[in-house]
């Protein structure tokens, strides 16, 4: 991937994250303690800050050293979590990663962010959304069924009850709201994905199946 096209995939998801900043907070606002767009767009901003010092960094440095400023400024359980996750896809990559090598990225990314959370599929958190979006890469879905995967996986989240995280104290008072990580999770991906999209030429990061 193109380091411009890199930069360009940054910024657009940060832009987004700060757009739904309102409505994460009311999310979280329900069935936690009303911080996570606050603290989601207190990291996106500052990786806007810090986005012209990544210019020059191989891709993968640079996804890493996103998910060490995410780490640094989120807070809450998010940050870690989030951070963790792009640490650790940045570290797994190669220099010039192949849709396979990104899949496979992605799986180890998700694996540390289990661990890190103690947490799996069901427990109604961002691995909700992160683990069903992997493998559909992995399978070769092109970037709407991505997308669209992502947004239903997050709505998917209404009905479970939490099992990790603030949400968790509630017990069933947690079903019928969304989670907040899960829904940041999905805006994150789609902007990704739409970011990549306009870029064309790397088309084939996200449409191409994996050999
Ligand atoms: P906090 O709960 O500390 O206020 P945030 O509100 O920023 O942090 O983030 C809450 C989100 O973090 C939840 O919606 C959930 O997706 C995610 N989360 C919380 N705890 C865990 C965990 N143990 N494992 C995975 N995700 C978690
Ligand atoms: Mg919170």
């Amino acid at each position: 991937m193109r380091r411009e096209v890199l930069a360009a995939v940054i910024a657009q998801v940060a832009r987004v994250m700060i757009a739904h900043a309102d409505e994460l907070t009311e999310l979280d606002r329900a069935i936690g303690d009303g911080d996570h767009g606050t603290n989601v767009r207190r990291g996106f901003e500052a990786v806007l800050r810090q986005i012209q010092d990544w210019r020059d960094l191989p891709p993968p440095e640079a996804i890493e050293a996103v998910g060490r400023t995410l780490v640094m400024t989120v807070g809450g359980a998010f940050g870690p979590l989030v951070g963790t996750a792009l640490m650790t896809l940045g570290r797994s990559l190669p220099s010039e990663p192949s849709r396979a090598d990104l899949a496979v990225a992605v799986m180890v990314a998700i694996k540390a962010v289990k661990a890190r959370g103690r947490s799996d599929v069901g427990h109604k958190t961002l691995i909700d959304v992160l683990e069903p979006v992997c493998k559909a890469l992995a399978e070769g879905a092109d970037a709407s069924a991505v997308k669209s995967l992502a947004t239903s996986a997050a709505d998917c989240t209404v009905a479970m009850q939490a099992l990790r995280g603030r949400a968790a104290f509630l017990g069933e008072g947690s079903i019928g709201h969304m989670d907040p990580g899960a829904r940041s999770t999905s805006l994150m991906i789609a902007a990704a994905v739409d970011a990549l999209d306009v870029a064309g030429p790397e088309r084939g990061m996200t449409t191409a199946p994996v050999s």
